[in-house]
């Protein structure tokens, strides 16, 4: 059997990020990259908000705050070295009436401590200044929050994978099953042709997002004492007509109600000068990406709180994304899990489970902490 020294399960921002910073880092070895679709980013990767996020959202300590902040310099940093589109669009969140002032103000507090230092609270006089036709009281500006193409900054980790004769990508080849036999892990695939073949490996890194709870398993890891149980939330977008879309300047967030599992339906917009309302967030029990035409009430009825502007039939269905979420409906909210599991008695496997959002955002800052721990 043959025998590489890496293989990455996944090729969605993660796992080409990470795969892209070990081929960066280890010239002479050999990397090889797995994804039973036939394309980068089919999942998650592909159908999210592509929002650099500014990381005032969670919590002090969290990898989740850590990554975040360090990878959103990094990714700004890649975008500009690289001619990766993206723009600083700005972000406001805002309180719509008095009784929300505290709410952003707690954001902008939690934003400091993260470590996000151009926060600045701004009155409705200023808001009115910088967003003429929306609904607010105040707000807190990030200047540094903005937006990326997504798709072309996966282009480029998979052209820095392949460059090199150190890595290579096996789309339509899916993991089947890993064993560790104390030294080296087998891992069983399904190619193309649904023929099954195995290769050895000493580092298994496991960043294959909506199913990364099935890879530990394999290797006798109890998914739901670990906390690795993934749960679906799935996560719809409505897009605004272009005439509407056209009196938007910035990001657009109402500060997140407690109870919610994502932050609140808010407005985005994409390089291309698109708003979209969402997305939402509700648990499903199978992944499917059609977005449901019954939810139209739904976003208008958040968006005229604070887009008067926006009429019933400027609100059209668009897209949907799923979140690899770790939290059970009763669960409060969870951090990344991105683990060395040799203190499990499997050294050399690394898990990257519940990465969703800033999953983009912290790509590369994760990259590197995965690799990090390789030593080859
Ligand atoms: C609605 C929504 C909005 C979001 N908005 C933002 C945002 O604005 N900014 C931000 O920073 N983050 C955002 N995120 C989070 C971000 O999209 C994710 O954190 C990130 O895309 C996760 O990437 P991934 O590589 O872990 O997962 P994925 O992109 O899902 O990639 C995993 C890959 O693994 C493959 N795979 C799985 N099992 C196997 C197997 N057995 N064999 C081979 N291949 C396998 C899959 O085919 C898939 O391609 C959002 C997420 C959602 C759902």
């Amino acid at each position: 059997m043959d025998k590489i020294d890496v293989i990455v399960i996944g090729a969605g921002v993660i796992g080409l990020a990470t795969a892209a910073e070990l081929c960066r880092k280890f010239p002479d070895a050999c990397i090889g990259v797995f994804d039973k679709e036939q394309q980068f980013g089919w999942h998650t990767s592909s159908r999210n908000s592509e929002v650099i996020h500014g990381g005032m959202y969670y919590p002090t300590g969290s990898l989740k705050a850590k990554l975040c902040v360090e990878g959103r310099q990094l990714l700004y940093e890649f975008c500009e070295q690289h001619q990766i589109p993206h723009q600083r669009i700005g972000k406001l969140i805002i309180a719509r009436e008095d009784s929300e002032i505290p709410a952003i103000e707690g954001i902008a507090r939690q934003g400091a401590i993260n470590g996000v230092d151009d926060l600045v609270m701004i009155d409705k006089a200023q808001v009115m200044k910088l967003e003429p036709h929306i609904k607010a009281v105040a707000a807190i500006h990030s200047p540094s929050t903005g937006i990326i193409d997504s798709h072309k900054l996966m282009a480029k980790f998979e052209a820095m994978i392949l460059s090199g004769d150190n890595g290579f990508i096996g789309y339509k080849h899916e993991i089947v099953g890993v064993e560790y036999t104390g030294s080296e892990y087998i891992v069983t695939y399904k190619g193309p042709d649904g023929q099954v073949d195995q290769l050895a490996c000493d580092w298994l890194i496991n960043a294959a997002g909506l199913w990364s709870d099935v890879v530990p398993g394999w290797l006798g890891l109890d998914a739901a004492k670990e906390g690795y149980k993934i749960y679906w939330v799935k996560g719809e977008y409505f897009s605004i007509s272009a005439s509407k879309s056209k009196l938007l300047n910035h990001l657009v967030y109402p500060p997140p109600l407690k109870a919610l599992v994502g932050i609140g339906i808010h407005v985005t917009k994409s390089l291309d000068g698109r708003a979209r309302l969402g997305p939402s967030a509700f648990y499903v029990d199978s992944v499917n990406y059609d977005v449901d035409p019954e939810h139209q009430q739904q976003f208008y009825d958040a968006a005229r709180l604070y887009l008067p502007f926006v009429e019933r039939d400027d609100v059209a269905p668009d897209m949907a994304g799923v979140r690899p979420k770790i939290q059970s409906p009763t669960d409060p909210q969870k951090d990344f899990v991105i683990r060395h599991e040799a203190a499990n008695g499997l050294p050399g496997f690394i898990n990257l489970v519940g990465i969703e959002s800033p999953g983009l955002t912290a790509a590369i800052a994760i990259g590197r902490m995965v690799a990090g721990w390789v030593e080859i």
